[in-house]
């Protein structure tokens, strides 16, 4: 039995909007992708849906109370609430540098968590 669905791809900025008929994993009819990527994004929104995840993290002695971090790699979508309980639980403490890991191959995914902020330390007044 087929189903549609239509989906918008993330690829690249364009967004195109790409109507699919599929059947399982198998793809009947696909309309709108503006490249080949966007037939290989639907491909994989079928048989292994991915998404990253940019969060922060508390930080202690920077001037900030927070500190952004993101994956390096995107992971199954349906482990992204076990990456969020991992992420939850760092706590970092001043200086930290763009690209320092904070949780390396986070839950066994291949994917690891690193910071995206230069936070050096608060000077006392
Ligand atoms: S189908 Fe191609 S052009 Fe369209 S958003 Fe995806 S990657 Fe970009």
């Amino acid at each position: 039995m087929s189903d549609k669905r239509t989906f918008t791809c993330i690829v690249c900025p364009n967004g195109c909007t790409i109507e699919t008929v599929f059947d399982g994993d198998k793809i009947l009819e696909i309309n709108g992708q503006q490249c080949k990527r966007g037939e290989e994004y639907v491909r994989q929104e079928l048989t292994d849906p991915r998404r990253t995840i940019a969060s922060s993290v508390p930080i202690s002695g920077a001037t900030l109370p927070l500190c952004s971090v993101r994956l390096t790699k995107a992971i199954p979508k349906r482990e992204i609430f076990n990456v969020m309980r991992e992420i939850n639980k760092v706590r970092l403490a001043a200086p930290v540098s763009i690209g320092h890991v904070v949780i390396q191959d986070v839950c066994g995914l291949g994917s690891d968590v690193i910071v995206t902020k230069n936070l050096p330390k608060a000077t006392e007044a």
